[in-house]
Order: C-alpha cells, then sequence, then structure tokens
C-alpha cells in the first residue's frame, strides 16, 4: 500500500465574513451557553465520578465553563488494565488499518471538528483565533498526516539479504503500555503524544494537563468518532504524583512520552529509575520539557526584521510556547531604534479575552503562572540595576493578564535571563558591537536549556560563526527569523540539555522509539 502524500494543513484567516469565523464564533457562543460534564476515558467507557472540578477561562476566571470529572488511583489502574486488555487485538492490526484510524481523525479535525476544538482551546487556554488555528487545527492535523507517513516508511524499512539467507527486521509494539504526560500549553501537542505511540501498535493511558482539560476531551471524541477501538488510549484526569505512585511501580510499564517542565521530568525520571527493577522491559523515556530561548542580534541585522522577531518571538501566546523568546543580546549600535519600534509595536497591541478577535494578547494560563510572573515584574520594578522598558502592569480581577513585558539589564547573568518564566517577560542585554564572539560564550553558557534560538544578521561570517559556537545551545536554530513556530514535516521539533531528550517531534526518529526492533534470520 501507498498512503496518500502528507501535506500541511492551510492556516484559515477567521478574517471577518469569512465562513470558518462564523463557525467558530457560533461555536464558541455554544460553549458558553452550556454547562460542560467532561468525562474520562477508560476502555471506551465514558467514565463520570462524583468528585468535579471546575474549568474557566484564564481571561475570565469568573465564568465556569462546566465541570470535570476526577479520578483516583483505582481509575489509573483501571486505565492500565483496560490498555493492556486491548493491546492483543491493536497491535496485531495490519498498520493500513492503524493508519485509516489517524488519517480519518486528520480530516475530522480539518473538518468538522475545527471550530469545536479550537473554541475549546481558545476558551480553556486562552489562545487567541489564530493561535488556536495553527496549533489546535493545522498542527495537530499535520501530526496525524505526517506521522502516518512516517510510520509506514518505518514499516517499509529492510536489512539486505544474501544467498540463501532471508533477513527480515520487524518492529514490534512495546512490551506494556505507554504513558503520555502532557502539558497545557499547545493541543496539538497534547494530541500527538498519546496517538504518535497508538500508531506504531502500543496501548495507552494519557494524562493531560488540568488546564487542558477541555481540548483533551474534543480530541478524545474525534479519535472515537475515527475509529479508536476501546482501550488503545485510555484519558484520565488525575493528580500527576497519583498518576506516577501506580505507573511508575507497574510491571508492564514500558514508556513514558512527556512534555512539559523540566523540574517535574527530572523527578519522572528519577522515580523510574529508582523502580527499574519492577519493569519487565527498560521503558524508553522521551521527554520534551523547558527551554530559555535566545535571540542574537549582530549589528549587521536588519532593524526592522530584528524587532518584528523579538515582539512575535516573546509574546505571541503571552509567551508561553517553550520555544519562546525569553532572553536577547542586541548590539548596541543597533539597539535604540529596534527598542523604539519594539515599543511602538507592543503598545498598539489589543490586550483582552479571546473571544473578541480583535485581542492580539490574552491571559496566561492560570493565578500560580500568574502570580510567579509578578512576582519577577516586582522584584525588576525594585532594582535599580535593571530598567523596564515596555510593560510591567498586570491584572487578575478578570483575568490573569501580564502585559507583554519587556526588561533591559546589564548583567548578563540576570536572574530572567537565566531562569524560565514562561510568560509574557522578555529580557535584553545590549552588548558592545565588538563584542560578539563573548556575547556568543555567554548565551552558549548561562542557561542549563538549549530548546530554540536564533540569530540576525546579514553577515554571512557572523551568521556561520553564531551557528558553530551555539551548535548545542539550540535543537532548532533559526536564523533571520523568530524562534518559533516549527512545521511538522518541515522543522522536526525538539532539543538537547534540559530541554529534552531531543527526539524530535513530528519525525521518524520519535515514532522510532516507540517501536522495539526484532531481527530475523532465515536460512534457506
Ligand atoms: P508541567 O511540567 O507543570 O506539567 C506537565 C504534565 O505533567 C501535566 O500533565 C502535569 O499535570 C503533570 N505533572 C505535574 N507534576 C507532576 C508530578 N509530580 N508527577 C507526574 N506528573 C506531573 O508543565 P506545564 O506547565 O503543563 O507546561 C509548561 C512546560 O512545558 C514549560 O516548562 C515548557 O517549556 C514545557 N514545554 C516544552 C515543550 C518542548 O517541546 N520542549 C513543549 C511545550 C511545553
Amino acid at each position: 500500500f501507498t498512503i496518500p502524500k502528507p501535506y500541511n494543513e492551510p492556516v484559515l484567516s477567521y478574517a471577518p465574513g469569512t465562513p470558518e469565523r462564523k463557525a467558530l464564533k457560533a461555536a464558541l457562543a455554544e460553549a458558553r451557553s452550556k454547562q460542560l460534564d467532561i468525562p474520562m476515558y477508560i476502555g471506551g467507557e465514558k467514565v463520570f465520578t462524583e468528585k468535579k472540578s471546575s474549568l474557566r477561562p484564564p481571561h475570565d476566571h469568573q465564568h465556569i465553563l462546566g465541570h470535570f470529572s476526577q479520578g483516583t488511583k483505582d481509575h489509573v489502574k483501571q486505565a492500565i488494565d483496560a490498555a493492556l486488555k486491548a493491546k492483543a487485538q491493536w497491535e496485531n492490526l495490519a498498520w493500513e488499518h492503524r493508519a485509516s484510524i489517524f488519517l480519518k481523525a486528520a480530516d475530522l479535525l480539518a473538518g468538522p471538528y475545527r471550530a469545536k476544538i479550537n473554541a475549546a482551546t481558545m476558551l480553556g487556554q486562552s489562545k487567541s483565533a489564530y493561535q488556536a488555528e495553527i496549533d489546535s487545527a493545522c498542527e495537530l492535523i499535520d501530526f496525524l498526516r505526517f506521522n502516518v507517513s512516517y510510520m509506514t516508511e518505518i514499516y517499509s524499512q529492510q536489512v539486505d539479504s544474501a544467498k540463501g539467507i532471508w533477513n527480515r527486521i520487524e518492529q514490534r509494539p512495546l512490551e506494556g503500555f505507554v504513558f503520555a504526560l502532557t502539558p497545557f500549553n499547545f493541543t496539538a501537542i497534547a494530541g500527538n503524544l498519546p496517538t504518535s505511540v497508538a500508531m506504531m501498535g502500543n496501548v495507552v493511558v494519557w494524562k493531560p494537563a488540568n488546564t487542558q482539560i477541555y481540548a483533551a476531551n474534543v480530541i478524545m471524541e474525534v479519535l472515537r468518532e475515527a475509529g479508536l477501538p476501546d482501550g488503545v488510549i485510555n484519558l484520565v484526569y488525575v493528580s500527576g504524583p497519583d498518576a506516577g505512585d501506580v505507573i511508575f511501580k507497574h510491571p508492564d510499564f514500558a514508556g513514558i512520552h512527556f512534555t512539559g517542565s523540566t523540574e517535574v521530568f527530572q523527578n519522572i525520571w528519577k522515580e523510574i529509575g529508582n523502580n527499574i527493577h519492577l519493569f519487565k522491559t527498560y521503558p524508553r523515556i522521551v521527554g520534551e520539557t523547558g527551554g530559555k530561548d535566545f535571540v542574537v542580534v549582530h549589528p549587521s541585522a536588519d532593524v526592522k526584521a530584528s524587532a518584528v522577531a523579538l515582539v512575535r518571538g516573546a509574546f505571541e501566546y503571552q509567551g508561553q510556547k517553550c520555544s519562546a523568546a525569553s532572553r536577547a543580546y542586541v548590539a548596541k549600535s543597533i539597539w535604540p531604534d529596534i527598542k523604539k519600534l519594539m515599543q511602538e509595536d507592543i503598545a498598539s497591541f489589543k490586550i483582552g479575552g479571546t473571544e473578541d478577535f480583535e485581542n492580539f494578547f490574552n491571559a496566561v494560563i492560570d493565578e500560580k503562572s500568574f502570580d510567579k510572573l509578578a512576582k519577577y515584574i516586582d522584584n525588576a520594578k525594585n532594582d535599580s540595576s535593571v530598567e523596564i522598558i515596555a510593560g510591567g502592569a498586570y491584572d487578575k480581577s478578570k483575568g490573569y493578564f501580564i502585559n507583554p513585558t519587556v526588561i533591559e539589564t546589564k548583567d548578563p547573568k540576570y536572574v530572567t535571563m537565566c531562569e524560565e518564566l514562561f510568560g509574557p517577560v522578555l529580557t535584553v542585554y545590549v552588548y558592545e558591537d565588538a563584542k560578539f564572539e563573548e556575547t556568543l560564550d555567554i548565551v552558549d553558557q548561562t542557561s542549563i536549556y538549549a530548546l530554540t534560538g536564533a540569530v540576525l544578521s546579514q553577515d554571512r561570517y557572523a551568521i556561520e560563526l553564531a551557528s558553530r559556537k551555539l551548535r548545542n545551545a539550540a535543537g532548532n536554530f533559526y536564523i533571520n527569523d523568530k524562534p518559533t513556530g516549527a512545521v511538522v514535516g518541515q522543522q522536526p521539533f525538539g532539543g538537547a540539555r534540559g530541554s529534552g531528550t531531543n527526539d524530535k517531534a513530528g519525525s521518524m526518529i520519535n515514532l522510532l522509539r516507540w517501536v522495539s526492533p526484532r531481527t530475523i534470520k532465515e536460512t534457506f
């Protein structure tokens, strides 16, 4: 068989008068008018519990969108049992039948479910219509389509044989179940982590972040409608530690597909290490974690392009992209011009709820994140060695709004140049033009992370130098662009150092982690 050639889902504009805008407005109004009652999914059954938690839009926290059922450790055990029960049938299903389910899911998201999943992402995670479209519609669809094509390539790869010998490679699913643990900030990632694993014949227990449950539930609806059999992916809403307590002690635990913070991943890794003797097989540990993503602006850079890269890179989706620019190193000679353009651009941002499509900038995810960001901003306000050159205001009376904030520092090791804040705060260090090379060393050495980074320059020698000196400082490196916006099938995504195992989401490298090859030699 050959499967349809994958292509990137076109981004719809949502301009006034377009049918997609009308459909999305209707989906938002419908979601606002009713109360959700969101179940877990275990063994294909919807599971409701007595204990409920409310879901509220981060930009309007007094409004209750509905509730989700909270599970316990028992539900995690049931999810594992359901997964293991589904395993034999699922892993023996020929790959083209598995492929068909995920291709259908992509088409459902591209068509009848597009408005619903975008509305869920806009209301649940406070993404603007455009940010929701490129995430929960386009990127998730791309993950499904491209991963299916990589899957088929993996199954078709073979080894050489010799006279009288037939050698084969059999790509077996992992022996056990896989745990998918997903973050709040991308619906596409939440969908990709369990589906990429299941595609390769594995069964999955999936736990999303609480602040992402609304969209996760829509993904599950889509997968069910696409024909995903019972028990292949089981969706539970439990606390991370409760899930970990059961999963990381289970003999059939065969792997974790994680995206989230570095701290949580490191603790998980330790726990898995401590229990390693309990598992039948060494679990696959795949994690995409934090970032402190940089932008280096050389004296030769285009001023306007640099200002755009800094502002867009730092503030789209309120800086809550793992790839968001959060530390910048700008040459002194062009900084005044870049600064002016950035200040003008930021001042023009419309800030508010996501349902008003004019708002470019919305709320941060929750109160914990708001409080953390407000504290860093207050510290900067009280520190005479730094200057806040844009933003600095915050307000949580209606929603968790932190204004886009730029801090200028004379210390390249200032706290906000090093730590991940995961919000709309960009810190800029202005360097002497002659010290470009020394600055690159600082960029490389001042952060534990290595996810994304960018250099802007019109000088090829400077680009080459930055590319070479920052070789290990970013898994995704951009030349003359912002460091965000990786496209599936074009820029496989992931970082090393404290940013993850660099198994490149949306690539064959990632899918290969979810199979365990068997080499077969037959002699005639
Ligand atoms: P998080 O680490 O707080 O949560 C991730 C998941 O782990 C959630 O489902 C959460 O409920 C769960 N969890 C939390 N504590 C746990 C525990 N003790 N045991 C088991 N599970 C636990 O991350 P987040 O706030 O949802 O997402 C933001 C983070 O994700 C940022 O650090 C960001 O850089 C990172 N991120 C990285 C990438 C990447 O590709 N590298 C992509 C997106 C997000």
